[in-house]
């Protein structure tokens, strides 16, 4: 499988170089040395690919036919939230499917010429991977649907009604398209894609699975309790979970005897500001506005934000879909509101409803 060029192109988002490295250690974007590190603990192949059990069978299925076929499989859609194994399960596709791979994303492909250039030199079989394919600009799209469809670009020479369209022949590929955000796909993309991988949050004993793989590539000595810990910190994520595990083997070298072990973890977690459920510095401050200052809410992000001394955008994009996602805060039309989580996570009791507050039935 041969790798070429276009990864200068990824204009990824990356974590925002403002925030502290407290707050960059449990982002799901790559962050510092994260993407060197990255390509070196990426699974090559499908057996390898740890999780994903749903994904990984029917992506099985789609490959293997299309190799009996001797044809390139259907365009792939893989959808899901940053750091979950897009550009890894892309890259294992190709490696899967003996093709070459080229890899660009939406925020690089501003004009549709610049997708026409990428389309024309494709070789037959190969994989063209799109991450934030969401992000792509508008005629590029269009361009793109005729390649997927009929293997052509019509590139347009001149202007207004002298215009020609001339059309190019594009060698059969396969479109891999990653994206953070499925919804924001226009309907005759989305339409396009044969297959579509919903990837989900890892589950701890999972993430396990990944660690101790990352540990003996990276020959750290991770204890099977260490990697328990390292595991519950890491927020469904691998790439949270890889990070972690590199701060945790620095702190085991320096200040232990390298084993990486629960003791161990924790303190050097502990360190790093990350808690027992992978709340950082922003999100626990962000949860103890919420509960003692405003009582649990309701408040608006702006007066939470200003609580805390951060950006909205900030406490909205950073903090919140992980607080979320963990059922510690939920975001209701008059504002921001604790659970009962929440106030247990902090130690606290949630207080009962006031006997007069309006129930369910009040409003039936
Ligand atoms: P995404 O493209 O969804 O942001 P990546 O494919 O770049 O995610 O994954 C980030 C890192 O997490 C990779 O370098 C890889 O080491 C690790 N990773 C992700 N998914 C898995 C998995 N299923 N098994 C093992 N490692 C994984």
């Amino acid at each position: 499988m041969s790798e070429r060029g276009w990864s200068g192109d990824r204009t990824e988002p990356e974590a925002d170089s403002a925030t502290d490295s407290a707050t960059d250690v449990v982002s799901p974007y790559p962050v510092a040395d994260d993407r060197e590190v990255e390509a070196s603990l990426r699974p090559r192949r499908l057996t390898e690919f740890v999780g994903q059990p749903r994904v990984r069978e029917q992506l099985g299925l789609v490959l293997e036919s299309a190799r009996r076929r001797g044809r390139p499989p259907d365009h792939i859609l893989l959808s899901g939230a940053p750091g979950l194994g897009k550009t890894s399960l892309a890259m294992i596709i190709a490696a899967e499917l003996g093709a070459g791979i080229r890899v660009t994303s939406g925020p690089a492909i501003e004009r549709a010429g610049d997708l026409a250039a990428i389309l024309t030199t494709l070789v037959d079989g190969d994989v063209l991977f799109i991450d934030e394919i969401h992000r792509i600009a508008r005629p590029a799209e269009e361009l793109l649907y005729v390649a997927m469809e009929d293997y052509r670009v019509d590139v347009v020479i001149g202007k207004g009604p002298g215009a020609t369209a001339i059309p190019l022949a594009v060698a059969p590929f396969t479109l891999v398209g990653a994206t953070t955000r499925a919804g924001l796909l226009t309907g005759p993309l989305r339409d396009r894609f044969g297959f579509t991988g919903h990837m989900d949050f890892y589950q701890p004993a999972e993430l396990e699975q990944v660690l101790r793989r990352s540990a003996a590539l990276l020959a750290v000595r991770l204890e099977p309790d260490g990697a328990e810990e390292i595991a519950g910190r890491s927020r469904g994520t691998p790439r949270i979970a890889n990070r972690l595990l590199r701060r945790v083997r620095d702190f085991a070298e320096v200040r232990a005897d390298g084993v990486v072990d629960r003791p161990v973890a924790r303190a050097a977690l502990h360190l790093y500001d990350v808690d027992e459920i992978g709340l950082d510095r922003l999100d626990r401050a962000v949860l103890d506005a919420l509960v003692r200052r405003y009582g649990g809410g309701p408040v608006g992000v702006s007066t939470l934000a200003v609580a805390v001394g951060e950006e909205p955008q900030t406490v909205e994009e950073v903090a919140e879909p992980y607080l979320v996602r963990a059922g510690l805060l939920a975001r209701t039309p008059r504002g921001r509101v604790a659970t009962p989580a929440a106030w247990a996570h902090l130690g606290l009791v949630a207080p009962a409803p006031a006997a007069d507050a309006p129930s369910l039935f009040d409003r039936l």
